[in-house]
Parts: C-alpha cells; structure tokens; sequence
C-alpha cells in the first residue's frame, strides 16, 4: 500500500497542473490545488470538486502561504507568451516570490519541492539538442526575459535553498507540452493552429515557419513529472522533460491542415522578438535517471487534442483577468 500524502499543487487549476491535480486525486492524496486563475478557469477542475481528497485555494502565490504539506509541485506562472507578456513585472514576481514562498513552506514543513522550470532557461540556444549542463543565450532585457529570467532565477533560488537550508528540490525543464484543456486563447501555435484550421481560417506563420520545436503530449509530461518527484534521492536535476522529435512549425501546420481537413491557407506574419530559432530536449538523462521517454507521436497526441477543441464550447474561455501587480 502507497503512502498517502498531502500534496500541494500550486498553478493547479491551469492546464498541466489540472491534469497534475487529477493523477494525484487518482491515487488517493490528500491534494490542495492552490491558484490565483489568471490564465485558467474554474472549470478546469470542477470534476475534482467532489472529491474527498481535493481541495481548492484561491491565492496568490506572490504572497506568503501557511500550509502543513508533505510535497509540493511549483506550477503557478503563466506559460504562454501572450499570457506572461501581459503583466511582465507580475510574471517576474510570480516566478521569484513564487519560487521564495514554496521553498519557506516546503522549508517550514520539511516538504519535497518539485519546480516546475521551462526550456525557455536556454533562450535561443547555441547547443543543439539542448543538454541539461548548456547554461543558455537569454537576451536579459528583452520581451522574453520576464520569463526566461524569472524561471532562471527561480533555479538559483531552489539551488541555494538546497545548498544552504538543505530542503529536498527537485527540478525539471519542461519542453512544449500540448493536449486537451490547454487554453484555447492562449496564442500559442498549437491552439492558435488548430482553431485556425477548425474554422477553415488562415494559419497565421510567424516569421517564414523555419524554427523548430520539439512538442510533448500532456500524459507524458505528467508522467515525467510525476518520476522525477519519486525519483533517486540524489537527484535533483535539472532534468529535461519533451519529446525529441523536432519539426519545424510550417510542417506542424502541415500536420493541421491535414488532420483537420481544413481548407485554410499558411500565411506568414511578422516573427516576434527573440522567438527562438529552434528547440529540442537531449532527454539522456532522464532515460537513465527516470526509465522515462515519452511514448506519444505528435500526429497522435494532435489527433486527441483537435478532438477536444472539437468538443468545447469556445465562448466560455476569456483572455487573463487584470492581474495587479
Ligand atoms: P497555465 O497558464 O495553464 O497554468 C499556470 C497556472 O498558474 C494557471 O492556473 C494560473 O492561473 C496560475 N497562476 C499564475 N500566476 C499565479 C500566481 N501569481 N498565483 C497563483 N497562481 C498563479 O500554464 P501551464 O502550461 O499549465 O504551465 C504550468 C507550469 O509549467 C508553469 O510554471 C509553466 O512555466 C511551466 N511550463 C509549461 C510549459 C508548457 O508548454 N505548457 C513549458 C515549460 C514550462
Ligand atoms: N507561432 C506561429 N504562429 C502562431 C503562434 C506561434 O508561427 O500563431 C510560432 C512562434 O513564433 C514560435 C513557435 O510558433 O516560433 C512556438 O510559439 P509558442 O508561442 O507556442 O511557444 P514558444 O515560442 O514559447 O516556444
């Protein structure tokens, strides 16, 4: 019999940490779900609502929390950048307070905490397939770096958390992940594509579709997720958790077109400031320390989300409310 423990999922309601909070539930923790839904709404989790073992918190992260938790996975933070752009001086101060409160509360009450950190660390990267020892090319001061800094801030703060107060961290570098509940108004290129195809609009490309990225389906992540948690003791990371196969995004869109059967035309938009140029997790590490490699084909795990889009009714999702800093 797996011990039950009490499990705080901060970000929970968006759309990995929602799917996170599900696993969890599943298994029988106690979960609080903690989050300020800036960028996801209630509805992600009202099938938890009932549930013995769930709780919801509704609270900012940027300010101190006081819990008794055995673990806690750090999500909150917008991830998209349309959504992190929105309010840059807030996303830094969620990354950082954010990262500074978990750590005093997983400190405080002698937790395990698991960081959720982003490929973004390695901005637009030199080393090809990023490996977890390249220390990244960010650009400090551009539109990016409200992210990129503040999650690479957020590592230092987990690190020296480690180092000087001996709390029990973990860290992970998640790669694009993609799949069902994701934001369908998050201006991201998967959900932008597909609800382009779906209404046989154009497919906005931006810049001539020649940068790469590499695109994980959310059951995968979750799973790496969830190993790097109960991994080896020694094992801290960071660790890279994506999918390896790298395509470029005109032949996402390709993929699209064709698995949507939409009659819409690429056409090619201005390519935003410091949009990385490509992107793919060297997952080595994982595969020797986890015994994890994701298992779903772009082409699958597309197929399951366009079903979704499908499925939900666009006018209940709304742009991210003012968020104050
Ligand atoms: P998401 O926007 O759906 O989820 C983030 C959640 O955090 C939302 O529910 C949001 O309301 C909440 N949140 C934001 N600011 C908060 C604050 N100050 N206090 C409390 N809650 C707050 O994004 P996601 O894709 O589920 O990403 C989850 C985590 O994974 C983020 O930390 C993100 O940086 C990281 N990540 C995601 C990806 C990806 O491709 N999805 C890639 C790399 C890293
Ligand atoms: N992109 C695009 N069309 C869109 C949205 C995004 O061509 O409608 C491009 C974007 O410029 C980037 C890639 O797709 O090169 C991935 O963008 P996304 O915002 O999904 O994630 P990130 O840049 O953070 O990896």
């Amino acid at each position: 019999m797996s011990l039950i423990k009490r499990i705080l999922v901060t970000g929970g309601a968006g759309f990995l940490g929602s799917h996170l909070c599900e696993r969890l539930v599943g298994e029988g923790h106690d979960v609080l779900c903690l989050d300020n839904f800036f960028t996801s709404q209630k509805s992600n989790v009202e099938p938890l609502l009932d549930s013995h073992n769930f709780e919801l918190i509704r609270h900012d992260i940027t300010q101190p929390i006081f819990l008794e938790v055995d673990e806690i996975y750090n999500f909150a933070c917008p991830a998209a950048p349309g959504h992190y752009q929105y309010n840059p001086i807030k996303t830094m101060k969620t990354s950082i307070l954010g990262a500074i409160h978990t750590l005093g509360l997983a400190k405080r009450c002698n937790a395990k905490v698991l960081q959720a950190s982003t490929s973004e660390v390695y901005g637009d990267p030199e080393v090809h397939p990023q490996v977890e020892s390249y220390r990244g090319c960010v650009n400090p001061i551009g539109t990016r770096a409200c992210y990129d800094e503040g999650k690479r801030a957020a590592e230092t703060l987990f690190c020296d958390y480690h180092r000087h107060n001996g709390v029990n961290v973990r860290l992970v570098r998640i790669f694009n992940t993609y799949g069902p509940r994701m934001h369908p108004y998050d201006g991201r290129v998967v959900s932008n594509f597909i609800r382009q195809a779906l209404a046989d609009e154009d497919i906005t490309i931006f810049g001539d579709g020649s940068q790469t990225r590499s695109f994980c389906y959310r059951d995968d992540l979750i799973e790496g997720i969830v190993r790097m948690m109960n991994g080896p003791n020694d094992f801290i990371g960071p660790v890279n958790v994506g999918n390896p196969g790298e395509f470029t995004i005109r032949e996402l869109a390709e993929l699209v077109i064709e698995l949507t059967g939409a009659k819409s035309k690429l056409i090619e938009m201005p390519l935003p400031a410091d949009d990385p140029t490509r992107r793919r997790p060297d997952i080595s590490l994982a595969k020797e320390k986890l015994g994890w490699e994701p298992e779903v084909s772009l082409r699958d795990g597309l197929a399951k989300t366009i079903e979704w889009f499908r499925s939900i009714d666009l006018s209940t999702y709304r742009p991210p409310t003012p968020n104050f800093v």
